[in-house]
């Protein structure tokens, strides 16, 4: 792979960590933005993350919107490859379905157009495990690529649907004649720890900072499918090449924990500096008491006593090796959360 790849949504907190480690394997980048004056900050945000700084001359952003075509064109212009990571992660229901179906379903079909008329080899597009395992019945089973969620199921999410919606709408355009020949893998992440890149907290932030703030009392019955955005951008990258990556879906995360198991680790390492973590058991009734008012809690109701249970077989024999654990992704999101000041110790230890 040579020339240019283009990364949607650069500003993200997965694309970020794709733009790094394409810059960091000696690829050209741009990224896209909704606004321009993103790029002074964003660039002083990868430096630090790169292998060799000077990789930065590499990388430029443009800026476009997935609710517009203005500037897909020239964004994808000159690229043998596209990453399309950007779509609206919402920290809660919003008050309008389209707030995030448009944007996923018709963003995902303007940056695939845009680059099938530009000559690009291969996109990634960043899916989600919410395209997967939702809106079915999940007792018993352990999900494969060739699982798809329900978007017609009553009571799934509005992002559970736009994801979904999104992945399906982009699988058609890819076997249709618009295509020319492009090819597509998708990445379906599970719920993304790891460390940050720059400052900005995102909704995948939340669970990990709930927990060091102690705004849960005890953990709900969550049970996730987690994976570390550092493997989570290596499987972007190793995608946009591998001659087995084109066509196929890849679920990428580990086979599961709960978010009790993720208390413990964290109770572990940070009670002795002063964080209260909560580790007991929140009852099911608990959670919905949180849901009326926390729009993060409300949006795990669906998950509540329903595991998620995955195959990762196939990104494992695309990264040609296993993923990191629970307790590096973890830690590894909780150093990042403290060190920019999105928690602090409830109470300083005397010395
Ligand atoms: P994030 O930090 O919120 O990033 C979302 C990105 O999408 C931002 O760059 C945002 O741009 C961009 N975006 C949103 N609406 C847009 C619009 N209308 N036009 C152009 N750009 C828009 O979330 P993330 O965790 O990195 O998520 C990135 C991708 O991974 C998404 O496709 C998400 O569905 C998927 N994913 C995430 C997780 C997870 O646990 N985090 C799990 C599975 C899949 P602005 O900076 O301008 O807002």
């Amino acid at each position: 792979m040579s020339d240019t790849v283009l990364v949607t949504g650069a500003t993200g907190y997965i694309a970020r960590h794709v733009v790094a480690q394409l810059l960091d394997a000696g690829h050209t980048v741009r990224g896209t933005a909704r606004r321009a004056e993103a790029e002074q900050a964003l660039r002083a945000d990868l430096v630090p993350h790169l292998a060799d700084p000077s990789a930065i001359d590499r990388f430029s952003l443009v800026v476009a919107d997935l609710g517009s075509d203005d500037g897909w064109a020239a964004a994808v212009a000159g690229c043998s490859h596209v990453c399309h990571v950007a779509s609206p992660l919402p920290a809660g229901e919003p008050k309008n379905p389209d707030e995030l179906i448009r944007p996923a379903v018709d963003g995902t079909l303007r940056v695939l157009r845009a680059a099938a008329s530009a000559g690009v080899q291969r996109v990634v597009l960043t899916s989600s495990i919410a395209a997967v395992l939702y809106g079915v019945d999940r007792r018993g089973k352990v999900f494969t690529e060739a699982d798809w969620s329900n978007p017609d199921a009553k009571g799934i999410g509005t992002y559970e649907r736009s994801k979904t919606l999104a992945e399906r709408a982009a699988w058609e355009f890819i076997a249709g004649p618009e295509a020319a020949g492009m090819e597509m893998a998708t990445i379906n992440p599970g719920l993304v720890l790891g460390p940050m890149i720059g400052s900005e907290a995102s909704t995948s932030n939340e669970s990990v900072r709930k927990l060091l703030a102690h705004e849960l009392p005890a953990c709900p019955d969550l049970t996730y499918a987690f994976v570390d955005v550092r493997d989570v951008a290596a499987a972007h990258v190793a995608a946009l090449t591998a001659p087995s990556a084109a066509g196929n879906r890849h679920i990428c995360a580990i086979d599961s924990h709960s978010l009790r198991d993720v208390a413990a680790i964290l109770a572990r390492e940070y009670r002795p500096k002063g964080y209260n973590v909560p580790t007991g058991k929140l009852p099911g009734w608990g959670l919905k008491v949180a849901a009326l008012f926390d729009k993060t809690a409300a949006m795990a109701l669906n998950d509540l006593g329903n595991p998620q249970r995955i195959d990762n077989t196939r990104v494992v024999q695309l990264l040609g090796r296993p993923l990191r654990d629970l307790e590096e992704m973890t830690l590894a999101m909780a150093a990042s959360l403290e060190q920019h000041g999105h928690v602090q110790p409830k109470k300083r230890r005397r010395s």
